[in-house]
């Protein structure tokens, strides 16, 4: 294909992708394909010559879409939404077509003074002290593994990375039992070993972690000559919303001289309204913190916003210079390669500016304020039903509950009733497991789900539980 014929094609595409998102909520919202299905529809090896675009669009079309699970349907609400808001999808559409590398500042002087001018709106947005500098990473994964990196590095007086781990005493790294798995991978990829991972119990409704049982192990840990030396926090943790108690957490970091990373990934975006700011108050006092504006707050994947109050650690670990990247004569600029770990790096930060001029910060906050009062009054109906228990209360738009039935055994029930659902194809949801219970989660979070989406999951989750044989 040459450019020449782009626009055509791009017009088409265009029209498809309206047509797309103003049709998905008609579609079946998980896929309903057999597994190898798509595997077997693609042919086992290359072309040896060019085929025609029109035969390559429509086999997108008959082959890819019928294995797609609608992330952008108005009733996902399984997991957390991946929000492609559509001045976002413009924005990445620009971005891919200019495709340019944004490693340093002088390979794409726009790209990088636009992602600090972005970092520092969405700082103000969320009531970060001035000082806090963000930067942009691919997803709260790589931020947290930035952040784990960096407190291994300051926790070994900057040794690490050139002498390894050997010899060292253990660093020990402690969490509640709801974090992400990203925090485990984070801690076996920095070479700190699962065992040094220390989980300490939750308590209370936000099932956050008890600060009381944080000092006991930091003191236990100390008394066998280990080494403390990072604690992670969860605020909005993907089961149930989990929730750690931020201040007196950071206050026995602080004591302790710990390096605190805060994993706010999901429900961060909420924090542009300051009625919730509450969950994670003394936040300003965290050494890093990630949130993802690829989930709620409506950013095309990738984007997430990882926020530290002393970059200069973070560059100080992971900054490397061979000649050819050096950008001479040239001090005071930033090289955004240097905040984190791949070397290459998309302009994420266009989207970012279309998405906040586009719907403006109190049209973004009036979306998430509907998500979470249309979620909650669905919570309430649903709690005057006598054949279902609310589990865990509604954390920001995010709740659990479970289908009761005498003498069933109701885990199986419960997965029973959470397979007919998504094989219903009307609304998506996903299970988890509370206290050793599974669970079913609810949560709503998609840019154009109305209330009669959500209340339609009333309907929905009501009717197939009891004609469940
Ligand atoms: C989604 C999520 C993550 C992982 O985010 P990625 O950007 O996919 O790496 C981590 N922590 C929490 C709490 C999440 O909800």
């Amino acid at each position: 294909m040459k450019w020449d014929e782009f626009a055509d094609w791009g017009r088409r595409v265009a029209d498809w992708t309206q047509d797309y998102h103003l049709t998905v909520g008609e579609r079946p919202v998980r896929a309903r394909t057999e597994p190898g299905a798509i595997l077997n529809a693609l042919p086992a090896t290359p072309p040896e010559t060019p085929e025609a675009m029109e035969d390559i669009f429509r086999d997108f079309e008959d082959i890819v879409m019928p294995g797609i699970t609608h992330w952008q349907h108005p009733r996902f609400f399984a997991y957390f939404n991946s929000n492609a808001s559509a001045p976002s999808v413009l924005a990445e559409f620009l971005a891919s077509a200019i495709a340019p590398q944004c490693m340093l500042w002088q390979t794409s002087p726009a790209a990088t003074e636009m992602e600090t001018r972005m970092m520092d709106w969405l700082r103000q947005a969320l009531d970060l002290p001035e000082g806090f500098a963000g930067v942009i990473q691919d997803s709260a994964s790589s931020a947290t593994l930035a952040a784990v990196l960096t407190l291994r590095e300051k926790a070994l007086n900057w040794q690490g990375n050139r002498q390894g781990l050997f010899g060292q005493k253990p660093l020990r790294i402690y969490c509640s039992s709801e974090v992400h798995t990203s925090v485990d991978r984070a801690i076996w990829v920095a070479g700190i070993g699962q065992d040094n991972l220390v989980r300490i119990p939750i308590k209370g409704d936000w099932r956050g972690m008890d600060p009381d049982a944080l000092e006991a192990a930091i003191k236990a840990d100390l008394a066998a000559g280990r080494h403390p030396a990072g604690l992670i926090l969860c605020v909005g943790g993907t089961g149930t919303g989990a929730t750690d108690p931020v201040d007196r957490c950071l206050d026995v970091a602080e004591k302790y001289g710990l390096y605190t990373h805060v994993d706010a990934a999901w429900a961060g975006s909420a924090m542009i309204c300051p009625e919730f700011r509450h969950y994670w108050s003394g936040i300003a006092r965290a050494d890093s913190i990630v949130f993802n504006p690829h989930k709620w707050l409506g950013v095309q994947f990738d984007c997430s916003a990882h926020f530290l109050k002393n970059p200069d650690d973070l560059v100080r670990t992971l900054a490397i210079q061979p000649e050819y990247l050096k950008t001479h004569g040239r001090d005071g600029i930033i090289n955004y390669s240097e905040w984190s770990v791949p070397l290459g790096r998309r302009f994420r930060a266009l989207k970012l500016w279309f998405l906040m001029r586009s719907y403006g910060m109190e049209g973004l906050r009036q979306r998430l304020r509907n998500h979470i009062a249309w979620s909650g009054a669905l919570h309430d109906r649903l709690t005057a039903e006598p054949d279902f228990e609310m589990v865990t209360p509604p954390m920001w738009s995010l709740w659990t509950f479970r289908y009761r039935r005498d003498g069933a055994d109701l885990d199986a029930l419960n997965l029973r009733l959470v397979n007919a659902i998504n094989d219903d194809g009307r609304i998506y949801l996903t299970q988890t497991r509370v206290d050793g219970a599974l669970v079913i989660r609810f949560q709503a979070g998609q840019f154009e789900t109305t209330e009669e989406d959500v209340g339609m999951a009333f309907d929905v989750i009501t009717e197939i539980a009891r004609a469940l044989p």
